[in-house]
Order: C-alpha cells, then structure tokens, then sequence
C-alpha cells in the first residue's frame, strides 16, 4: 500500500520545525529516522496532513558533554550511539542495548528521539533511560522543558509531549561513569522486539550494591522500574541469598500483559531468568 497523501515540510531551524508543529496541531506529524512512522503511513495506520522533516536541523544530532550530564541529540541515529566512545563511557546501558535494537539498516536510520517519541512498551532505549535516571528535553511554543524519564513515559504509544512540543535531546545526569551496566533481552529471533529485555544500572562497591536500577521493556504499558527488587539489593552483598530475594520480588513489581507473543506467566518467568542471570554476572 501507499500512504495516504500528505504536506511535505524539510524546516532548517529548530524554529521553523515549532511553527510548522503549532500551525498544523494534531494533524502534522514529525519525521525523523522514519523507521516506524513511514511503516505506519504505508500502512494506513496514520494518515497526518503534513509531515515535518526534521533531518536537515542544525546540529539535532550532536552527542556532547555538558555540565548536566550527557547530552544526546534526538536526531543521533542508533549507528552513531551506538558507536560512539561518550555514550560507551557516560551512558553505558544504551551502548549494550544498542546492538539488539532492529537490525544495521534500521539502525543507520533510527534515531534516539524517535523512540523516546514512539515509547514503544517493548523498545531497548526508553528502558535504558529510565535505568539512567535520564531527562527527555523538548522543545515547544517559546519554551523549552525537561521532563523525567519515569514521567515521560505514560503509556503504550503515549508520552507527556504536549501539543506542538518535539524532543530535542536525552541528558544522562553525569556521576555513572563508574558504574555496572548489563543489558539483556531475550527476542524470539535476533532484531526482534524484546519479549522481556532488562537494562540494570547499578553503584557496586567491593561486591555491595551501593544503588541499583532495573529497568525492564517488554513487561507493561510504559518501561517498569523493579522497585521492590531495587531494595532487596541496595547496600546488600550480591551474594545467591539476596539474589533470590530480588528475583522473588519481581513477582510483587511486575505485572506484564499476555499477548500472541507471549502469556503474562511466561514473561514473568523470562524476567526472573534475566534478573538472576544479570544479578550473578554482577556478583
Ligand atoms: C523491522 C524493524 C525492526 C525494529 N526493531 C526494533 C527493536 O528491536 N527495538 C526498537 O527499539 N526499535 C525497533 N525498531 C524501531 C526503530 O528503533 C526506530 O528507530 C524507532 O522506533 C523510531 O525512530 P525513528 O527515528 O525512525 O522515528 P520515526 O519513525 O521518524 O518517528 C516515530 C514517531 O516518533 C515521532 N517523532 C520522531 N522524532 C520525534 C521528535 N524528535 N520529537 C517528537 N516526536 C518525534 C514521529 O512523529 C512518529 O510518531 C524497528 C523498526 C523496524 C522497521
């Protein structure tokens, strides 16, 4: 199928792209990597007025350092995350994660913010930002905010962007350099959406978990911190006693949806396998 026809907008400011977003209200839609929304077009699953391509924008792409942290530019494609020795250093889950998100090609063109945007439940990267304590910076009508990961999130396909705002970049808060990341997933094949993938970024000092983060996709309507697994481990050893105890609490923090994928018990199962599995390579 082809998509339904539409206004074509190529903005060159950052300006430009918000009075395009403001005049056009629900009915236009930004471009990015184009990976899942050209998809939907073709598809028929979205039929926007106006489409507002946000790739010829000045300097939307930049990874840099900055005295808040980690500055990712929301037009930095996966590749260029991926590859990038900042990102390995400063963000350490997304580096892992990078490689299981789709496949090179899609990666080449995917970028950071069109999946923070998309909030996909089952997608790699809205885990790891939650598991990084990462702030999401849009941009909107004369202003421009910053907004918590574990608030941007809100549901399957829905975030706090606002009308006529746009993401302009993700900012890791500086001070986890130091820090054990893992990622792990497990797809059905290799590309695919994870049934259940874990992003786990923790303060581990002389084998005491000084802080913990897990951060699971796959298991919810938005990505799901295990808070309850988080205290069973904070200033703990990871010895096998408070692993268990950790991987026993997922039963209270999770509630996963079943679907044609996979029933909800069988998700449960995959999550307390990944936790255990991640918990004893970090011991
Ligand atoms: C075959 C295939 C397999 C894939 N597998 C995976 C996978 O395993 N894991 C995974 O996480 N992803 C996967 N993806 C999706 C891929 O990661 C996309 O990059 C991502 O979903 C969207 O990024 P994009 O830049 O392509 O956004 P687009 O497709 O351009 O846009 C997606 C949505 O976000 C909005 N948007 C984009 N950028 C912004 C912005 N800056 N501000 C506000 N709104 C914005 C758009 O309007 C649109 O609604 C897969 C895609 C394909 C085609």
């Amino acid at each position: 199928m082809k998509p339904p026809p539409f206004a074509y907008h190529r903005p060159v400011s950052l300006d430009e792209a918000l009075a395009l977003l403001a005049r056009y209200g629900s009915d236009g839609r930004i471009l990015a990597g184009g990976q899942s929304l050209v998809p939907a077009l073709n598809m028929r699953l979205a039929a926007p007025a106006a489409l507002i391509d946000i790739n010829r924008l000045p300097g939307l792409d930049a990874i840099r350092l900055a005295p808040e942290g980690l500055v990712i530019g929301a037009l930095a494609r996966h590749a260029d995350v991926e590859a990038s020795p900042l990102v390995l250093h400063h963000a350490r889950p997304i580096a892992l994660a990078m490689p299981h998100v789709g496949h090179r090609a899609i990666r080449t063109r995917g970028t950071i913010g069109g999946s923070a945007a998309l909030a996909d439940p089952a997608a790699e990267l809205p885990a790891c930002l939650l598991a990084l304590d990462a702030r999401i910076r849009v941009a909107g009508p004369g202003s421009q905010r910053e907004i918590p990961a574990n608030r941007f999130f809100q549901g399957i396909y829905t975030t706090d962007l606002g009308h006529g705002e746009m993401v302009t970049a993700v900012v890791v808060p500086p001070g986890q350099d130091s820090w054990t990341s893992r990622f792990v997933e497990l797809a059905r094949r290799h590309g695919d959406y994870a049934l259940v993938g874990l992003a786990a970024h923790g303060h581990v000092e002389n084998g005491i978990a000084r802080e913990m983060r897990l951060a699971f996709c796959g298991v919810g309507t938005t990505p799901v911190r295990a808070t309850r697994a988080e205290a069973k481990l904070r200033g703990c050893a990871l010895g096998p006693g408070v692993r268990a105890e950790a991987v026993g609490a997922l039963e209270a923090d999770l509630d996963p949806p079943g679907d044609v994928h996979a029933s909800s018990a069988l998700r449960r199962h995959l999550a307390r396998v990944l936790l255990g599995r991640v918990l004893a390579s970090m011991a």
